[in-house]
């Protein structure tokens, strides 16, 4: 068994990744100098994603921004000085950065995303795997980018990162995982932005920095933060404005999707009617899954990740013609991360229709 597994491996190729490193300022300016061409489109689609939304402009964004901006500073100060290199190496604007990823448009809301995480109780060599699918606006394609960030002194981490800058999915070199779901909570506020925890995360030196900071006490709004350790330790982190709860991966394994699974966060749903396509999606992964409990690789997941049950509203996502432009979604990439080899499997695209490459942290 391990002889084949070993040889399935040999036979991806290797994903290539953008390397940035040294102080948080270099690294942002290096990101920024590569993806600036990603930068300009990241920032078209939010001045399209403002078109809308009632009442919403760039104006208001910055507005909004300037509001966020010291909390930000107190609780992540390197990171702000990130995002400055990264306008500096980019040539955006820095209040113009600020103001797309502030928390202002809520257009990053439900577009979707399937998270799977199994421990070595569950699979075929006894590795941890954490496993997410993208998906969001078609616009974004080519947008979401592998990259290897090493800030002086933490962690370095991979991620599949927003314009080079802001992660969707990622683990580190001490063996922390962060992936995730867009949630609607209904009790959103002004706070540090969805998109900044998922980025402390990936410098958790420990499992319990990595619960603390997907969760920051000041925050003004949370994706469900799915944080995983390579000893097997599974938590997804429901989170809103205002609360959260830690569900834990019971039995060895976790599916999530795009709405509250716990009872305690059921009244900040902001509308259970527009969240039929994450329960489809979240019981049909459980399904999959579960027939492979024992025995899982990540060949499993890649095949639940290329799943077309409820086509195009499936795991593997397409557009579906009759939605309006604005919710219109597909899957952007699909990734599984091996956290005891540290190694990660990334599909250029939909899992259906382009290869998975592998690339190990530390190469
Ligand atoms: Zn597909």
């Amino acid at each position: 068994m391990t002889l084949t597994l070993e040889k399935a491996r040999a036979g991806y190729r290797r994903l290539d990744v953008f390397r940035a490193k040294g102080s948080p300022r270099d690294v942002g300016e290096q990101l920024g100098g590569r993806f600036a061409d990603e930068a300009r489109r990241g920032l078209e689609i939010f001045r399209k994603e403002l078109t809308w939304e009632k009442g919403a402009t760039m104006d208001g964004a910055r507005r909004y921004a300037r509001k966020v901006l010291p909390r930000i500073e107190a609780w992540f100060p390197d990171f702000l000085e990130e995002m400055r290199g990264y306008a500096s190496g980019s040539g955006i604007r820095f209040d113009l950065l600020a103001a797309q990823w502030s928390g202002y448009s809520s257009a990053l809301a439900g577009k979707g995303c399937t998270d799977v995480a199994v421990t070595g109780e569950q699979t075929a060599d006894g590795s941890v795997l954490v496993a997410h699918s993208e998906d969001y606006t078609p616009d974004y394609e080519g947008v979401v980018v592998p990259v290897h960030v090493s800030v002086d002194g933490k962690p370095g981490f991979f991620a599949m990162s927003y314009q080079g800058l802001f992660p969707t999915m990622g683990f580190n070199d001490a063996g922390i995982s962060l992936t995730g779901n867009a949630v609607s909570p209904n009790d959103a506020r002004v706070g540090i932005p969805k998109m900044i925890p998922p980025r402390r995360v990936l410098e958790a030196r420990t499992l319990m920095e990595g619960l603390e900071w997907s969760m920051p006490e000041a925050r003004g709004s949370s994706f469900n933060n799915i944080v995983c350790s390579r000893d097997g330790e599974l938590y997804s982190m429901e989170g809103s404005g205002t609360t959260f709860d830690a569900l834990y991966g019971e039995d060895g394994w976790l599916v999530h999707t795009n709405h509250y699974l716990s009872p305690k966060m059921w009244r900040f749903e902001a509308n259970l009617h527009a969240k039929f396509c994450s329960i489809l999606r979240y019981n049909r992964a459980r399904r999959l899954l579960r027939a492979a409990l024992g025995r899982v690789t990540p060949e499993t997941i890649m095949g639940i990740q290329r799943d077309h049950l409820g086509r195009p509203d499936s795991i593997c996502r397409h557009v579906n013609p009759a939605a309006p432009s604005e919710d219109e979604s597909k899957t952007l990439f699909g990734s599984i991360v091996n956290l005891t080899s540290g190694e990660v499997y990334i599909s250029g695209s939909t899992p259906c229709d382009t290869e998975y490459r592998a690339y190990r942290l530390g190469s």
